[in-house]
């Protein structure tokens, strides 16, 4: 399987909400931003939503800047190695 094209790509800070639902049966899933067939899942951690999430198809990073998404909290902001990058 080739890797995917975007997966070292640096990581893309996003709103979750100006996203493109992938379909209407989850508020979660989202069309990827930077590919045509590709979907964000969200993921969850201990229950709790995630800022961090992957496209499934072009491996591209991206970083949800939304205080909550369908009226569910997102993990707090924390600092990583990426926190460069937010601000
Ligand atoms: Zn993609």
């Amino acid at each position: 399987m080739p890797k995917p094209q975007n997966i070292d790509a640096p990581i893309v800070m996003v709103d979750h909400a100006s996203l493109t639902r992938f379909s209407e049966d989850s508020a979660y899933k989202s069309e990827c931003p930077i590919c045509p067939n590709g979907v964000l899942l969200i993921y969850r951690e201990n229950g709790v939503l995630q800022r961090h999430d992957r496209c499934v198809s072009c491996g591209q990073q991206v970083f949800y800047l939304d205080e909550a998404i369908n009226g569910e909290p997102l993990a707090p902001f924390k600092r990583t190695p990426d926190s460069s990058e937010i601000s």
